[in-house]
């Protein structure tokens, strides 16, 4: 079946006992039991759910996966996955990571023995350069937060195979209707379900996803042993915002490179990161490992900070906020938000500059999205002296 079929019916048949056709919320932290240690599949709402039950069957059918396990935060279920290794193990991952999971390496797992090598992105080979002997674990985010950059994952599945090294990819930005990261040879996927997977904005939560049985178990026995699952109602609101990704996703594209058409020909911006401009450096690999570009624009505006903060100040559709992948667009200055966490000069090295803007674009009319664009910029443009002579018009 095709995915916008699983993602209506797969986990989610009408309830059994009542005929509910949409899977009830149980709100219950306990389970009768018929007879001591006899139970019917749940005992404690911890280790099993029947809402959560029905959330992890939808997710790994979406990411063609056979095991899926929720978790109440995407860093949770990352947690989780670093929660694998032991004290002297190493991880080679990416350089262009989500903060916190940045923040989870530096401050957290290295605490215990565990060190992690950053490869570059572009370049699979500098990831098998980095592997140790005691590398446990590849990790890769794809398309990379915030500049989108994008990573190979079937070359760097194929530089660690044979090694006893599990690869893993947060796919949170793609989603898995634009990406399958199980497909290309990773191991492991990771999902903030927070963004586009739930895709409204109104909770926070987390996925992993993996085919292998030992892997799956491992995983399972830490879910419930260190215990950070999401409520019955969270599982409910995920499963319900996972019933449109389809739609939604197709509308976060399409919005999402007209957007970056218009943005790459604007004299106010220096610069457009969007996988889906051809002038991407990523453009090729991202046709060929996706199925779509997605949903997420950086964007460097020309001058200084202060031309950065009239932008924000003057949009009025784009939120001034803090994550993405929801119906509604939002705007962020990564190096003072979501990437605050990562020290300036890395942050520089990267090349996340201060100036940096990411938008999330939503699924709003695409013309009044570029509308409040032209507005904000124009006004960040007329502060620099205007609209360069013989440039198009764009009030
Ligand atoms: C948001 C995000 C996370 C963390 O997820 P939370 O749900 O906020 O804990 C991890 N990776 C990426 C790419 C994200 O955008």
């Amino acid at each position: 079946m095709k995915f916008e079929t699983r993602a209506i019916h797969d986990g989610q048949a009408p309830d059994p006992v009542t005929g509910a056709v949409t899977v009830p919320v149980f709100q219950t932290s306990t389970f009768q039991q018929d007879a001591p240690g006899r139970h019917r599949g749940y005992e404690y709402a911890r280790t099993g759910n029947p809402t959560r039950s029905a959330l992890e069957t939808a997710l790994a059918s979406l990411e063609g996966g056979k095991h899926a396990l929720a978790f109440s935060s995407g860093v949770a279920a990352t947690n989780a996955v670093f929660s694998l290794l032991k004290q002297g193990d190493h991880i080679v991952a990416g350089d262009d990571l989500y903060g916190g999971t940045y923040r989870l390496l530096e401050r957290v797992f290295s605490k215990w023995g565990i060190t992690t090598t950053y490869a570059d992105g572009g370049d699979p080979e500098s990831f098998r350069r980095a592997m140790r002997s005691s590398t446990r674990l590849v990790w890769v985010e794809t398309p990379t937060n915030p500049l989108l950059k994008i990573v190979d994952i079937k070359a760097i599945a194929k530089e660690s195979r044979n090694r006893n090294v599990l690869v893993a990819v947060d796919n949170t930005f793609a989603s898995p209707f634009f990406q399958n990261p199980l497909s290309l040879g990773a191991d492991i996927v990771v999902h903030s379900t927070t963004k586009y997977i739930a895709g409204h904005s109104d909770l926070v939560g987390g996925a992993v996803v993996v085919n292998d049985d030992e892997v799956y178990r491992e995983l399972k026995f830490l879910q419930n042993a260190a215990g950070a699952v999401p409520g019955p109602w969270d599982a409910w609101l995920t499963l319900r915002g996972l019933k449109t990704l389809a739609v939604r996703m197709k509308a976060h594209e399409e919005n999402a490179l007209f957007l970056a058409n218009f943005l790459s020909r604007h004299p106010g911006v220096k610069r457009v990161h969007y996988p889906g401009l051809k002038s991407h450096p990523g453009h090729r690999l991202a046709a060929r490992q996706m199925s779509g570009f997605g949903g997420m624009i950086g964007l460097e505006l020309k001058g200084s900070l202060k031309e950065t903060d009239r932008f924000l100040s003057r949009l009025k559709l784009f939120t001034l906020a803090e994550s993405l992948g929801g119906v509604e667009s939002l705007v962020s200055n990564p190096a003072r938000m979501t990437h605050a966490s990562i020290p300036r000069q890395q942050r520089l090295a990267r090349g996340i500059a201060d100036t940096l803007v990411r938008l999330s674009v939503g699924i709003e009319n695409k013309a009044d999205l570029k509308e409040d664009l032209v507005q904000a910029l124009s006004g960040e443009t007329a502060a620099r002296g205007g609209l360069p002579k013989g440039s198009p018009v764009y009030l």
